[in-house]
């Protein structure tokens, strides 16, 4: 009988779940290997106990907009896990003040001056009612940075205060360096459509309104989620890294960090972009060229337990819009969002954007500094943190700058047979977008074999 063997590259959620969607398909007769040189699986998703109770320290939510996390973890037998917001919304912080976040927006951008009223100046408010009616050319298929065309049609400070602390959210980056095709995929295809305006353009991309909860979230964090796809792949772990790939006879041979070989039929390399680039650098040039392109950001995320009775305001959460004096990007009260748990109330704050060296460079004790310090200027509220945690996420952001997508066409199409890619800077940031690349990954895998 001819077993068939893998090695999946990277255990992180597009690892684990091309891991065990190897093993859905393949049955006992698969044989798989999984790498990965890190303390324990799951790269950024990552939870640890702060306060007693269970907090993610990399990702913490994902949107349920998208089908493929609940599908999930209703195949696993996880769907009585996942837990929804309080109805809490985020503010954002603009002009040293906390505004209401912007409604009728589709990241941030206006579908009409209401949307932005009260953040915006008076000027900036004129402009955008305007907008509708000043002459407007859009060449389908272009992606520009999101910033390019917002600026000019609804002016910088809606860019600013208003789409900058959305998209900073997602990808640590800015509209100056996300392409709208990524950032905004259904209000690139209104334009491409022929809408007559952004503004137009805008009102056609708007999800339909639903007071459904936006995200969810694991009971007891992503860990539950990481420790069942562990278990149900029942890949042979290799806690090593891969560092070199070559052709043997129809499959691969992997060479890892400890001087093992390790032969496979196919691989699967879901590993951040810069970590592809130097293992495909000789076997997949194109790939390599395109996955150099494709830059990242670093993020620190600080974890804070506090007294139950610090007086934070009812709101899940803060965006920080662009120049604003603070060092954090965003603010999130986990209890208010997520509700109360255990005697403490939890909350993290994320530094770090595209282009500066934070988190690299900041030592724990100036990260937990500047924590308390913005705590204190945003809401007047000096805390005693009962237990902190400070965790460095190193280029793990990538940019979906102008053109991104070409770039992805690029990488996969330059892959040799029996190599494939699953990872967050393929078709989306999110957790959701890496299970969809995985589960993309292994079917084009298996077809190809
Ligand atoms: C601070 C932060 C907050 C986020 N919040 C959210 C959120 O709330 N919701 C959401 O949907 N998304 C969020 N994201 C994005 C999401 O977490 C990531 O896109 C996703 O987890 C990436 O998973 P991955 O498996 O592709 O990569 P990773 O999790 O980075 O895993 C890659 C793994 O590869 C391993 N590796 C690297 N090189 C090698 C090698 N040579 N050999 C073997 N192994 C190797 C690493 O050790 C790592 O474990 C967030 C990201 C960050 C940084």
């Amino acid at each position: 009988m001819n077993r068939r063997s893998y090695c999946v590259v990277g255990g992180g959620i597009s690892g684990l779940t091309a891991a065990y969607r190897l093993r859905a398909a393949g049955g006992d007769d698969a044989m798989i290997t999984l790498f990965d040189p890190a303390d324990r699986l799951g790269g950024i998703l990552r939870t640890e106990l702060v306060g007693g109770q269970p907090m993610d320290l990399g990702a913490e939510a994902f949107v349920l907009r998208r089908p493929e996390v609940p599908a999930l973890l209703a195949e696993l037998g996880l769907a009585g896990r996942q837990r929804t917001t309080t109805g809490a919304r985020p503010l954002i912080y603009s002009g040293q003040q906390l505004h209401a976040l912007p409604s009728g927006t589709v990241v941030g951008i206006p579908s009409s001056a209401l949307s932005l009223a009260g953040l915006v100046d008076e000027a900036t408010m004129a402009r955008i009612e305007d907008e509708p009616a000043r002459p407007f050319c859009w060449r389908p298929g272009s992606d520009p940075a999101v910033a390019e065309l917002v600026a000019d049609r609804f002016g910088e400070q809606t860019v600013a205060r208003s789409v900058d602390p959305l998209l900073c959210g997602v990808y640590a980056g800015s509209a100056a360096t996300i392409g709208l095709r990524a950032a905004a995929p259904n209000l690139a295809a209104a334009l491409d459509r022929g809408a007559a305006s952004v503004t137009d353009a805008v009102r056609q991309a708007l999800p339909p309104a639903g007071d459904g909860p936006v995200f969810g979230a694991l009971d007891g964090g992503y860990r539950v989620l990481v420790d069942e796809l562990v278990a149900r792949s029942r890949a042979r772990r290799v806690r090593a890294a891969v560092v070199e790939i070559g052709r043997s006879g129809h499959g691969w041979e992997l060479h890892d960090d400890t001087g093992a070989r390790w032969h496979a039929d196919a691989v699967i390399l879901a590993i951040p972009a810069p970590r592809l680039v130097l293992l495909v650098d000789e076997i997949a040039p194109r790939s390599a060229a395109a996955a150099r392109r494709i830059t990242s950001a670093s993020s620190a995320v600080v974890a804070l337990a506090v007294p139950l009775d610090t007086p934070f305001p009812q709101c899940s959460g803060v965006l920080v819009a662009s120049g604003e004096r603070l060092r954090a990007k965003a603010i999130t009260l986990s209890s208010r969002k997520w509700g109360p748990r255990g005697n403490t109330q939890l909350l993290r704050l994320s530094f770090g954007r595209f282009g500066d060296d934070l988190a690299d460079r900041a030592s724990d004790e100036e990260l937990l500094a500047w924590a308390r310090d913005d705590l204190a200027t945003v809401f007047g509220v000096t805390v005693h943190p009962i237990e902190c945690r400070v965790q460095r996420w190193i280029e793990a952001m990538p940019q979906y700058g102008p053109g991104h997508a070409d770039l992805v066409a690029e990488v996969r199409a330059g892959l040799p047979s029996g190599l494939a890619v699953a990872g967050s800077y393929l078709d989306g940031i999110g957790v959701p977008a890496c299970v969809a690349a995985a589960g993309r990954a292994v079917t084009g895998l298996l077809e190809a074999l």
